[in-house]
């Protein structure tokens, strides 16, 4: 059996090196080289404290999934792609048979098999085994560090779906870090220009700036309430979506959103459990909706960078070698507010 390497986290803080055999395909799968893995908060996460939220990390397990790769090898019954391709690969295989699944919302199937969410393994590996119908083609003019940004960008994308956010709709984005910021250039493919967004890292905010925010705040020194009331006049948005998950954010949406508005809560905080003004939420008559990671989105923001509207890897700070990827874990949790998105570069 041939081996291949991959990065195993042992403990908090700790990633090591190891071989395992390269896994054999299944008729329906395909085996992708890796070639970019981008590091997502949750994988810092789970390096940090070995847990997220319910998701506890009680075995070693292998963290990455944001991935693209090449296919190099196709199993019997796999018809729609061939050696050579270039693909994004969604990270969650999700059972087909549930209520869920069979409604098409299959990020709520209760026997999701997610990457690098325990149980399963990640995509810090040489060679994953993967279903065709997870695997999205990207076309030439496309690379794989976009292929693997299709992740974050999804869940942009769902999350202005969950908010059916409308050209010439105004919108607050609380937190510029990854999914704010692809949450922002879904907004503008959009059509939609009256954006605010606000953070307390002064980098991510000239991002956002750059990417084309109306106006941006650090929260540091101003208090967006206000000054979403100011560029308002007094009135709030039309659509606020909260992507930093702390309880501060959470607690501001009702504050920043218009009567009749939508919130969309999309971070995670690390306290579930917040005390929220209903009251007025249901004065103003506002929704909140949910975003759990995203269905159906995959070819659609493949669609939207492949044809320019969207270009993912303005988010990009930094990348690594394979071989560094213990010190990219290391570099990002020390330089939280210097870095957007690190990549993986899986070839080096
Ligand atoms: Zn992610
Ligand atoms: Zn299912």
């Amino acid at each position: 059996m041939k081996k291949m390497k991959a990065v195993l986290l042992t403990e908090p803080g700790k990633l090591s090196f190891i071989e395992r055999e390269i896994p054999q395909i299944q008729d329906n799968e395909v085996l992708v080289k890796i070639l970019h893995v981008g590091i997502c908060g949750s994988d810092l996460h789970y390096y940090e404290h070995g847990r997220i939220g319910d998701f506890v990390v009680t075995k070693p397990i292998i963290l990455g999934h944001e991935a693209a790769g090449v296919i190099e090898k196709i199993g019997k019954k796999v018809k729609s792609l061939k050696e050579g391709d270039l693909v994004a690969i969604e990270p969650g295989i999700p059972c087909g048979k549930c209520f869920y699944c069979k409604t098409g919302r299959y990020n709520l199937c209760p026997d999701m098999k997610f990457l690098a969410t325990p149980p399963y393994d990640g995509a810090f590996v040489e060679y994953l085994a993967y279903p065709e119908d997870m695997c999205f083609k990207i076309p030439t003019d496309m690379d794989t560090i976009e292929g693997a940004l299709i992740e974050p960008l999804s869940v942009g994308f769902h999350a202005t779906n969950q908010a059916n956010a409308q050209i010439g709709e105004s919108a607050v984005i609380l937190g510029a870090g990854t999914i704010g910021l692809m949450t922002l250039m879904v907004l503008l493919a959009k059509g939609l220009r009256e954006i605010y967004i606000s953070d307390i890292v002064d980098l991510r905010l000239e991002k956002a700036k750059e990417i084309g925010a109306k106006e941006v705040f650090n929260v540091t020194k101003y208090d967006i309430v206000d000054e979403i009331k100011k560029f308002t006049n007094g009135e709030g948005v039309d659509i606020v979506f909260e992507t930093a998950g702390s309880e501060v954010t959470i607690k501001q949406t009702v504050n920043l959103v218009k009567p009749g508005g939508r919130i969309i809560s999309v971070g995670m905080s690390p306290n579930p459990k917040i005390e929220y003004d209903f009251g007025k939420l249901q004065a103003k008559e506002a929704v909140i909706n949910t975003v759990f990671r995203y269905r159906n989105i995959y070819p659609f923001a493949i669609k939207a960078v492949s044809e320019k509207m969207i270009d993912v890897k303005k988010i990009v700070t930094d990348t690594f070698g394979f071989s560094e990827i213990p010190d990219a874990f290391k570099y990002n949790l020390k330089n939280k507010y210097k870095t957007v998105k690190i990549v993986i570069d899986m070839n080096k």
